[in-house]
Order: C-alpha cells, then structure tokens, then sequence
C-alpha cells in the first residue's frame, strides 16, 4: 500500500477517505499523524481552500498530500452555506448546531434542493506547480426531521428521493459508491501516475 498523507482532521472525511483509497492501493495517513496542526481556509472558494490545505499538509510533511474540501450548497440559500458549511453556526464547528441553523434558515422555504461539492487537491511536493484536481456533486433535498447515524456533518437531513433514504440511511460503501467525495477521489486516483511534469 502506498501512504498518502491526508490534509483533513475530520473524522467522517478521514473514514471515508480511507475506505475508498484502500481499495485502490492507497493508504490514507492522517496529517495529525504527523503533527500538522489544521491550515486556516480563509478563501471563498473551494479550491483555493483545497489547495492551501495541501500546501500546508506538504510543506511541513516534506510528502506528497491530498486535501478534500467540500460542502453542502443549498439552492434556496443562494448556495449557502458553501465553502462555510463546516462552520456555518460559528466556532467551535458543530455538525449539530450546523444543522439547527440550517432548518431554521429553510422555514418557510418549498425549494428543499441541495448538493454536495467536493473537490480534492493531490501535490506531490509544497511547490507543485501542477497540482491533481478532481471535483464531484451529489445531489438531494434538506428535509427537517433527521434520519439514520451514519455518515457525518448534514447527512441525517440530506433525502436521497430516488433511494428514500438520506445519507445517514446508506450503508458507508453505498454512500462512498455515488457520493460528491467517492466521485472525486475515484477520478483522482485514475489519472495519478497520468498526468506528470
Ligand atoms: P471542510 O473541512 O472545510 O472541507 O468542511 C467540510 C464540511 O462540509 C463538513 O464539516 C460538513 O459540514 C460538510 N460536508 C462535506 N461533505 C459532507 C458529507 O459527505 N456529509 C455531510 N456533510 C459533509
């Protein structure tokens, strides 16, 4: 297996991350594993804050490194809350009070649409000038009541209307099989070792 380090301290995203790539030949090293304290995501789009992740994870592993950032954009928001989704209802972050401002901003609101973004970064070194970029959607409907414990973050609220489930319904290889992160990683994965300097 090959290591790869990973730019998140997310739980949920380093489950899923790791299940997909193992598969795959690939296994995925936390960057806490190295003491990579987490980098700021200070821009107001997703592949900025990717790459920076990246940068930061390879800059003080001296390794190559991967970096997902995603979010959840729901139409009737505007597209909120977009690249803020991890932090939508402020410091410290809170899947469950994420969620609670989340219903509460959509009461009243019919247009229930939403999608998953997630776009990953593969460098293989701090100053790569060609960096890997995969991106992929999911998309579904913010519905009020949770349902199921699996997953992380918004998927008990995320309804899947031609499955009748939501995302915490799936089992993890059924989610990770159609999800905006399973989609990424797997494009990723496939032109590694294609695309080369
Ligand atoms: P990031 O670490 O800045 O990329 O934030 C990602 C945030 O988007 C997570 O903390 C979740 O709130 C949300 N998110 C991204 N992917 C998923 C998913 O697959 N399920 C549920 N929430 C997700």
């Amino acid at each position: 297996m090959q290591p790869l380090v990973i730019a998140s301290n997310n739980p949920g995203k380093l489950r899923e991350i790791s299940r997909i790539l193992a598969p795959l030949g690939f296994e995925a090293v936390p960057q806490a594993a190295f003491n990579v304290p987490e980098a700021d995501e200070p821009y107001v789009t997703f592949i900025e804050n990717c790459l920076t992740k990246a940068r930061h994870a390879a800059r003080l592993t001296g390794l190559p490194a991967l970096a997902d950032d995603s979010g959840i954009c729901v139409d009737a928001l505007g597209g909120a809350p977009g690249v803020y989704s991890a932090r939508y209802a402020g410091e410290p972050k809170s899947d469950q009070r994420n969620n609670q401002k989340l219903i509460a901003d959509l009461a009243g609101h019919s247009n229930r649409r939403a999608h998953y973004y997630c776009v990953i970064v593969y460098l293989r070194h701090a100053d790569d000038p060609q960096p890997i970029i995969a991106e992929g959607s999911w998309h579904g409907e913010i519905i009020d009541t949770p349902r199921g414990d699996g997953g992380f973050g918004y998927d008990p609220y995320f309804w899947l209307p031609d499955l009748g489930k939501t995302g915490a319904e799936l089992d993890a290889d059924v989610k990770n099989g159609i999800s905006h992160r399973g989609v990424a990683l797997r494009e990723l994965v496939g032109r590694l070792g294609v695309v080369g300097g």
